[in-house]
């Protein structure tokens, strides 16, 4: 596993640079503690003649400086790279097992195809994508609704590949009020008669920013939508929600935020302030999640919780109604890998896979953690996670149920034939 120390020199690397300090509105570094005396006598801290910086037992060493000996800090004799720049290569020299392909035909529950389902043309390349990947089917997950899902449906029956792509039904959740609750339910029962097999993604809009029609927001267990979810109950359709986003994005954004690359990349992410926070959130979807206890809810992204695995075993055992979808937390599962095979072989018969951003090279990732014991490699995305991934090697059994058989379950609209 990567140490604490190696993250701790990248770290402090990274706070040095000048440039990146002075251009950037979001550093809330304290000062360089000034004045400190320089150390003496052998294991001091005196490397290469430059002298170090001494601070208290538990203390931090200044900004552009790292830890050389305890308790003794020490700037590079060189200027060292930006956190964008520094990508060490590595020296482990370790069996490595690719997996293009699934070990067994997959379903991705968590599917954003986009503008691939709008004609025959796009469906024929989307299903060479997912061919190559072992992917048999994919659940479109792009909350839509009336006749917009209609005609995708339409256009997958035109081709040869109609049970290769499935679509769920969105909610429009804009102007809850009165009325509005009937309406829906209405719509949603002809959503299903259409064909969707199942509800969702419900967006994570949803508690952030949607507006009911008084103007108030929309809390997530709002008393005006549970004719909604009683309907999905009584219409056997799981509801896959997307609750928050990953909890660093609604923290301060400093070089403790562990998102702080995503953060400064991309300013729509910087919730603090902005939105409620994230526990706030949390609290709201667990109410709703409870409160409906026979309807099926699929909490997307391992409902934010892929970091603290303990959580998340406590929120499925009090809520039998729940299970969870595997997108974007990949580099939280593999890299906790004996805590993660031990949860994922618990929670079995709960955990669903998805992949969300359709990036057809992307899914081999998810492939080899789950499927191969392989050590200390990439993740797919250089500002999610600075460190490196391990394998799960989960049994078949497991896999099975993860690739496709509680997706076959938890939406029985899906053709059950046919799957080893
Ligand atoms: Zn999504």
């Amino acid at each position: 596993m990567i140490t604490i120390r190696q993250v701790r020199l990248a770290a402090g690397a990274a706070t040095i640079t000048a440039g990146l300090l002075a251009a950037n509105p979001f550093a809330q570094q304290p000062p360089p503690t000034a004045g400190a005396p320089p150390p003496s006598g052998a294991g001091g801290g005196r490397q290469g003649g430059r002298g170090g910086i001494q601070i208290q037992d538990g203390g931090e060493c200044p900004p552009g400086t790292t830890e050389v000996r305890p308790r003794s800090c020490q700037a590079p004799g060189m200027t060292p790279p930006s956190i964008v720049d520094y990508r060490p290569k590595s020296t482990l020299v370790t069996p490595a097992h690719l997996k293009p392909k699934a070990k067994f035909p997959a379903i991705d529950f968590h599917g954003h195809p986009r503008s691939l389902v709008d004609s025959a043309d796009g469906v024929g390349r989307l299903i060479a994508s997912l061919d190559s990947l072992n992917v048999r089917m994919i659940i479109v997950a792009e909350n839509l609704t009336g006749e917009r899902l209609q005609r995708s449906i339409e256009v997958m029956k035109r081709t040869p590949h109609k049970d290769r792509v499935h679509m769920l039904a969105g909610i429009d959740l804009r102007d809850v009020g009165p009325g509005w609750a009937e309406k829906a339910v209405r719509q949603l029962e002809a959503d299903l008669k259409a064909g969707a097999v199942g509800v969702g993604e419900i967006s994570k809009s949803f508690g952030m920013s949607i507006m009911k029609a008084d103007g108030t927001r929309l809390k997530i267990d709002d008393p005006d939508l549970d004719p909604v979810w009683e309907a999905c109950a009584r219409l056997n359709a799981s509801v896959f929600i997307h609750t928050a986003d990953p909890q660093p994005l609604f923290e301060p954004i400093d070089f403790k935020n562990e998102r702080w690359l995503e953060l400064a990349l991309f300013d729509d992410r910087r919730y603090r302030d902005r939105v409620p926070p994230f526990e706030e959130l949390m609290a709201e979807r667990d109410r709703l999640f409870k409160k409906h206890p026979k309807t099926k809810f699929i909490a997307a992204h391992m409902g934010w919780h892929a970091n603290d695995l303990g959580r998340l075993s406590r929120m499925l055992d009090a809520m039998p109604n729940v299970s969870i979808e595997v997108a974007a937390v990949l580099y939280d599962i593999g890299r906790q890998p004996r805590a993660a095979r031990e949860f994922f072989i618990k929670y079995q018969d709960r955990i669903l896979f998805g992949k969300d951003s359709f990036q057809p090279e992307e899914y081999p990732y998810y492939w080899r953690v789950f499927e191969t014991a392989d050590e200390y490699f990439d993740y797919y995305r250089g500002y999610h996670a600075f460190w490196k991934l391990y394998g799960l090697d989960l049994p078949d059994e497991v896999l099975k149920k993860l690739y496709y058989r509680n997706a076959l379950k938890l939406a029985p609209r899906l053709p059950q034939a046919g799957w080893p």
